[in-house]
């Protein structure tokens, strides 16, 4: 077992000097109770196949702004939602072992373990002991595996599916442990921690997949193109994620869609002997929300539910196969707010959020440092479809330059952050901007939708659910009662608070959380 000590450097949760952490809580005034509530049973029958489908960083708010989007601007409904309405739903809690607020790797190894665990670490408690998977239990049961994301693919949350790390960062690590459990489906993107040139070690990890009979994909036609049974597929260079949707859609950004990765994992899996437990992220909407970006976000909820489509139509067809919809958390606090007398501007204002069409990510690329206000105004007309004040402008000019940052303190007063801040206020009149605002650029402890659906889910509510819940389900559906050991939050706590350990999560930026 891993040094204690070490364990908490290494998962950088050692000392920040001056970090703002003031010390632990008084162990009584722990505000959230043991390592998990008792799972409840759903009576689920015995599945052949598991499909988990997960929202990155959107709560119930976004699921109401993809929604009227879907209805109001693209006249289809919302996939996501019909289908919550049309097995168990509910709302879930996310908070970690010691914290309201949950990150993404502790998110998912609730699920994935059935255990609360601190922010940062993956499948592994505080004192060092790692945690069994759901993965590692379908494969113990004969199934076959899998992980799809727009994220890249060493990222949290498909991580926490099979990696046991004690810091999310260990992303060269979390490759070796992909390699090592070598499920029959990875696709996704970010090479870089799989090739020579750019991991510590300098090892061929691509090199070591295709001796182990994978097919390495590293592009859209690559994936159209490719029939074998194991797939490697990493769809960005570097640390990239997958392009945002808005940008692959409407500025030719090179990638597949994730509906297209997600046909192809289905492909791939529904010839396994035993059946399948793969996992499906949408794990972009989190960053856009991060990036107080309305569209961005919006289009990869469209993206999502594109991708959910395909999910559903395998699971129609598909006698036995249960489908989980989940959040990790909400990342944002996105509201769309009344506007106008009567609140009448509302709608109008809402349809505006059509005519941007690139991510401000992109924006902010094409503007460059030092744009002139002609540009910066021709720009924001052309590419987020209406014209700033001068004022606005001017404004802009000064964040491009990186002079000043607007917005709310907990946006992080970021570039993008601000370019929202700047352009989000409606002038008056008539509104040519979107009723959209964000109340941080941080993830919230607000409820996030979770819903099961397929043969023999019960059409139920399931009430207000703990995010370690769904492993008991796909425990049960496997048929398993296999439990991980637990740790309480008193306990987490003591380990944190021992001397010369300080417990405040080095995170990098949070826009990559
Ligand atoms: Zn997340
Ligand atoms: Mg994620
Ligand atoms: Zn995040």
């Amino acid at each position: 077992m891993m040094n204690r000590r070490n364990w908490l450097r290494t998962a950088g949760l050692a000392g920040l000097a001056g970090a703002a952490y003031r010390g632990p809580l008084p162990l009584s005034a722990s505000p959230l109770g043991s390592a998990d509530q008792p799972v409840r049973p759903l009576g689920l029958p015995r599945a052949r196949n598991i499909i988990f489908f997960v929202v990155d960083g959107t709560g119930f708010e976004d699921l109401a702004t993809a929604n009227y989007y879907s209805t109001k601007v693209l006249n289809r409904p919302l996939l996501f939602r019909e289908i919550m309405g049309r097995g168990a739903s509910g709302s879930m809690l996310t908070h970690s072992l010691a914290s309201v607020v949950t990150d993404s790797a502790a998110a998912t190894s609730a699920w994935s373990t059935g255990r609360k665990i601190v922010n940062g670490a993956l499948s592994m408690l505080p004192d060092g002991r790692s945690l069994t998977t759901i993965l590692e239990l379908a494969r113990e049961a004969g199934k076959a595996t899998g992980l799809v994301t727009t994220t890249r693919m060493t990222h949290a949350t498909p991580a926490g599916w099979i990696a046991r790390v004690a810091s999310r960062d260990s992303e060269d690590e979390i490759a070796e442990q992909y390699l090592e459990f070598s499920p029959e489906v990875l696709l996704g993107g970010g090479a870089g921690h799989f090739l020579a040139e750019s991991r510590q070690d300098g090892r061929d990890l691509l090199g070591d997949f295709r001796a182990k009979g994978y097919d390495v994909l590293r592009t859209r036609e690559d994936l159209l193109a490719s029939n074998a049974d194991r797939l490697l597929g990493l769809f960005a260079p570097g640390t990239r994620h997958l392009p945002y949707e808005i940008d692959r859609r409407f500025q030719d950004a090179p990638s597949p869609s994730l509906a297209e990765i997600a046909r192809k994992g289905i492909q791939v899996l529904e010839g396994a002997r035993n059946g399948f437990v793969l996992q499906v992220e949408a794990g972009r909407i989190d960053h856009a929300n991060h990036d107080n970006d309305p569209a961005g976000m919006v289009w990869d909820w469209m993206a999502a539910d594109e991708a959910l489509a395909v999910l559903v139509e395998f699971v129609d067809r598909t006698p036995e196969t249960l489908l989980i919809l989940a959040a990790d958390h909400d990342t944002g606090g996105g509201t769309v707010y009344g506007y106008g007398s009567g609140y009448q501007g509302s709608t109008p204002a809402f349809r505006t959020l059509e005519r941007q069409r690139i991510s401000l990510e992109g924006f902010n690329a094409l503007m460059g440092r030092d744009p002139s206000l002609s540009q910066i105004r021709d720009g924001t007309t052309k590419f987020l479809g209406f014209t700033p004040t001068p004022d606005q402008s001017e404004r802009l000019q000064r964040v491009f330059r990186r002079e000043v940052r607007f917005g709310h303190p907990t946006s992080h007063l970021g570039v993008l952050n601000s370019i929202h801040a700047v352009l989000s206020e409606i002038p008056g009149g008539d509104p040519d901007r979107p009723n959209l605002t964000f109340s941080t650029g941080r993830h919230t402890a607000g409820l996030v939708p979770i819903g099961l659906y397929g043969a023999g889910v019960p059409r139920t509510a399931l009430g207000v659910v703990d995010n370690t819940e769904p492993f008991g389900w796909m425990a049960e559906a496997l048929g398993t009662t296999f439990r991980n050991p637990e740790m309480t939050e008193d306990e987490a706590w003591r380990i944190l608070s021992e001397p010369g350990v300080q417990a405040e999560p080095s995170f990098r930026h949070p826009q990559d959380d």
